[in-house]
């Protein structure tokens, strides 16, 4: 017998809303249905420009041709992220989407990096990785699919968050998603179970569904304000709660593969460069700095001729205590929001819809072990990434002013200050089977800004430092080589005019 779609609504057109709604159409085809409802006097964030290496993945899965995508959201190539000014004023590092080096003899590269270290050698542990030398070389080309030193990165995309909703929109659509546009002024909700069964629109129009993806934003309205789920509060770590964003015209001819992340008195700002324009903006926390200060100090600082005014956002950081309950998943903001430092967002968001068709209620019908399931690994992202941006503000030797005194000297949580412990007396970094950010980003940091741990693996001292030098001369090598192999970036996107958004 056929199986009978799931009804699935999903209320909110931001980059949530359209990337679940698409997804779940596509992966789960004939077996749901799905309307999306939005509103556009409400509007969206629409910001969010910086995404991770696995934003390539759901382009691809979707079944959407890489160039069509860039053009569409004038997106740009990124090779990782430049940190300036966190570990201490006057340094910088770049977090790679690579490794540094290979493990050797069952040993992390980064042990044998340490013990020439210990014997004076200067170079910074960047010099070993394609992906940093490439980026700070401004040369960009993708990965090769083999085992060889040219496919030791991955990359993202740089984009203009305004455009990656509406294309997705069109996506869906035309997959066969419902859309309808309209304010919810009341959920309704079943009196014995609890569960949501229709949304009413301004006007009174209803709809019903079985299973409601809240996709409504930092509202939450669905499981925030209809089911009360708790929310936890996670701005003593992570006190930035403000953000002055500011677009600015190009200056200069570089396209830089990467985006920029600079530390402020009071938080910190990022530049990230697109095909058109370069997007900026002033992270803060509004207990050390006020709106108008942050609005002018952004504006003071961008490159070229600002194309807006500063535009400041409210946000908290933290996350629902359970993204699913009852009938309701919440994805997006709506579920939680942690500040864009590594961007995550939409990584967080492509997770959920992710664990999300793995575990769908076949039939409409919720297995509660499921949504356990769910909510397990939600937690779990939100946890990674919360300890690992921590780690960013904690992890300095700033004394400049009160906000890096807030969060240089704050108590961390357990998790984070265990894995800290872990680093500084053994060099190790916890392992993860799954989640994200791995061993190579973790010591990004941790050597970028200054944490050198007392020991590492004693079996590096088994080859003689001469040898490690020579082969770790060689890798150097092997680096420059590749990179002066690869064309400029800027070179790299005009090749192809169907990435092409504008004419460069
Ligand atoms: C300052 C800042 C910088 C960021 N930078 C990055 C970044 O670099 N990388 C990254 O990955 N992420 C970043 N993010 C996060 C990113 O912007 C969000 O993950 C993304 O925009 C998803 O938002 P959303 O769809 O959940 O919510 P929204 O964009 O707010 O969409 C909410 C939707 O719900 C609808 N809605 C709300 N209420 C109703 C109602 N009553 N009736 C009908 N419709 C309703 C709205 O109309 C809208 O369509 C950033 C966020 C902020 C605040």
């Amino acid at each position: 017998m056929a199986r009978r779609p799931v009804k699935v609504v999903v209320l909110g057109g931001g980059t949530a809303g359209w990337m679940s709604a698409a997804s779940l159409a596509r992966m789960l085809s004939g077996l749901v249905e799905v309307e999306l409802i939005e509103s556009e006097d409400i509007g969206i964030v629409g910001v969010g420009e910086a995404t991770l290496p696995h934003i390539r993945s759901f382009v691809e899965s979707l079944g959407i041709d890489e160039n069509a995508f860039m053009k569409a959201t004038h997106a740009t190539y990124k090779l990782g992220i430049d940190f300036r000014d966190f570990g201490r004023i006057g340094e910088n590092y770049i977090h790679p989407f690579g490794s540094f080096g290979e493990e050797v003899a069952g040993v992390g590269f980064h042990h044998y990096w340490l013990e020439l270290q210990a014997r004076g050698m200067t170079e910074p542990i960047g010099s070993y990785s394609l992906a940093v030398a490439a980026a700070q070389a401004n040369r960009f080309r993708p990965p090769t699919r083999d085992s060889s030193l040219a496919s030791t990165f991955g990359y993202a995309y740089q984009f203009d968050a305004t455009l990656f909703g509406p294309f997705m929109r069109e996506f869906a659509i035309g997959i066969g998603v419902r859309r309808t546009e309209g304010k919810v002024v009341e959920v309704r909700q079943d009196p014995v179970t609890g569960d949501v069964t229709t949304l009413v629109l301004e006007g009174g129009r209803e709809i019903e569904g079985e299973l409601f993806i809240d996709c409504s934003g930092f509202r939450s309205i669905m499981l925030g304000q209809t089911l009360g789920e708790g929310w936890e509060d996670w701005s003593q770590w992570l006190p930035c709660d403000r953000a002055a964003a500011l677009p600015c015209e190009f200056v200069r001819d570089e396209i830089e593969p990467y985006t920029r992340c600079i530390a402020m008195p009071a938080g910190w700002r990022w530049r990230i460069p697109l095909q058109h324009r370069i997007g900026n903006g002033y992270v803060f926390s509004s207990a050390f700095i006020s709106e108008d200060e942050a609005c002018s100090v952004i504006a003071g600082v961008v490159e070229g001729r600002a194309l807006a005014d500063p535009r400041v956002l409210r946000f908290r950081a933290g996350r629902r205590t359970r993204s699913w309950n009852r009938n309701v998943v919440a994805v997006g903001l709506a579920s939680g929001f942690l500040e864009p430092l590594e961007s995550t967002s939409i990584y967080l968001t492509q997770m959920a819809i992710t664990y999300l068709i793995e575990l769908f209620p076949r039939e409409g019908e919720i297995d509660p072990r499921d949504r356990a399931e769910f909510n397990r690994l939600v937690d779990m992202e939100y946890d990674r990434v919360r300890d690992f941006l921590i780690l960013h503000f904690h992890a300095t030797t700033r004394n400049d002013s009160p906000f890096w005194d807030h969060v240089r000297t704050m108590e961390v949580p357990d998790t984070l200050a265990g894995k800290m412990e872990l680093w500084r007396e053994t060099g190790r970094v916890e392992k993860y089977s799954d989640g994200l950010f791995y061993d190579a980003s973790w010591i990004a940091v941790y050597l970028g800004q200054g944490v050198m741990p007392r020991r590492h693996d004693p079996r590096v001292k088994v080859p003689s430092a001469e040898q490690i030098g020579r082969a770790m001369g060689a890798l150097q090598d092997a680096i420059r080589g590749e990179v002066a192999a690869m064309p400029g970036h800027r070179e790299y996107l005009t090749a192809r005019a169907e990435r092409l958004a504008v004419s460069q």
